[in-house]
């Protein structure tokens, strides 16, 4: 058992590779909220949450008063167990998703620090013991270029980000990269809910057509009406992302026949916890499944979906994490990607050495 003693919080910016372009946002620099906490015996476990007003609605700004506020109720808390986590996260404060997933994340992290397990057998059972993680696509000059070598090193799955010009643009860009990258790997795309009801259906018409296995959330994520419009095209498959924020969000998207599949996303549950029942929901229904970071999430997030990924009773749509595409990141030894499979480190926690002087540097 030990007491939480300290909470600390920084708000940082990490340099990308590239621009990543999206239907509604374009994204030069990261921005994630790092959570450090302390117990009484003076170790220390980490969290991360992107701030995203896109998809949770919380700015770093938001995320740093919510956190100010759930420091307070929890400072002093004692912590036996992984069940004493999620307790005294989901008693914290209401919404406030991705504030709450970044301190409970260090607060597991603590906890396998302070036990000597690592943070995948405290959340679950290890279940797979492989990680292929998906590509991202998103509209710089060298996209082709970079897919091909990317699918010679080894990555299976390829995500274009499309939406952020014309549809026509879009569907030739998965014509050529279904041509390019061949028919063995898996091959989406995903707008972000950036297009309008019209073209959400006329991309949804070209997706088989092109050569794409599934199609991310087309419409805005609260359009149901216009995502079972989608998901109705014979032999398409459409994946709800923004719209899905709860297991009851689950739930609508499959009485209607809004998707076949979801990308679940930390910040967007709140909890390990909840995800893991969410992911349960997914295999019972026969809905394809993936969890994914937020572009430009360092290697302590990646850390956990790794942790998580191994232990989730789904995976078939892969996961992904955002580090191969950073310009820098905050830990001493960053994780490794090999042969398009992110190698995850055996703990204890989520095996982490922050490199602090780096966290300084990036601080905004
Ligand atoms: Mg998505």
């Amino acid at each position: 058992m030990f007491k939480i003693s300290e909470i600390s919080c920084i708000n940082i910016g990490l340099p990308l590779i590239e621009t990543i372009h999206m239907s509604n946002v374009t994204i030069t620099k990261s921005n994630s909220i790092i959570i450090k906490i302390r117990n009484n015996y003076g170790q220390i476990g980490w969290g991360e949450a992107a701030a995203s007003l896109s998809m949770t609605g919380e700015s770093a700004n938001s995320m740093i008063a919510a956190i100010n506020y759930i420091k307070e109720k929890i400072i002093g808390k004692n912590i036996e167990d992984i069940k004493d986590i999620y307790r005294i996260i989901s008693r914290s404060i209401y919404g406030n998703f991705a504030a709450k997933s970044a301190v409970e994340m260090a607060l597991i992290d603590l906890l396998g620090i302070n036990q000597k397990k690592p943070f995948s057998q405290l959340i679950g059972k290890k279940i797979r013991h492989e990680l292929p993680i998906i590509w991202r696509i998103s509209g710089s000059e060298k996209e082709i270029q970079n897919a091909l070598k990317k699918r010679d090193e080894g990555f299976v799955a390829f995500k274009i980000k499309v939406g952020a010009k014309d549809l026509s643009y879009d569907l030739k860009r998965a014509e050529n990269l279904r041509k390019i990258l061949g028919d063995e790997i898996q091959l989406t795309a995903d707008a972000n809910g950036g297009y309008c009801p019209k073209d959400a259906i006329n991309f949804s018409k070209r997706s088989q057509s092109v050569g794409l296995d599934y199609f991310e959330q087309p419409v805005n994520g609260a359009d149901l009406y216009t995502m079972k419009q989608c998901n109705k095209i014979p032999n398409v498959l459409i994946s709800a992302d923004e719209g899905i924020h709860t297991i009851y969000d689950l739930h609508k998207h499959y009485k209607m026949k809004a998707c076949e599949g979801g990308s679940l996303k930390l910040i967007k549950f709140g909890s390990i916890n909840t995800l893991i029942q969410a992911t349960k929901y997914m295999k019972e229904k026969k809905m394809h499944t993936n969890i994914s970071g937020k572009a430009g999430d360092s290697s302590i997030s990646a850390a956990a979906i790794g942790n998580i990924s191994m232990v989730l009773p789904k995976l078939d749509w892969y996961s992904n994490v955002s580090i191969q595409y950073l310009g820098d990141d905050i830990i001493k030894i960053p994780h490794e990607i090999t042969d398009g499979k992110l190698k995850v480190v055996e703990g204890p926690g989520l095996g982490l050495s922050v490199n602090e002087e780096k966290l300084e540097y990036y601080k905004i």
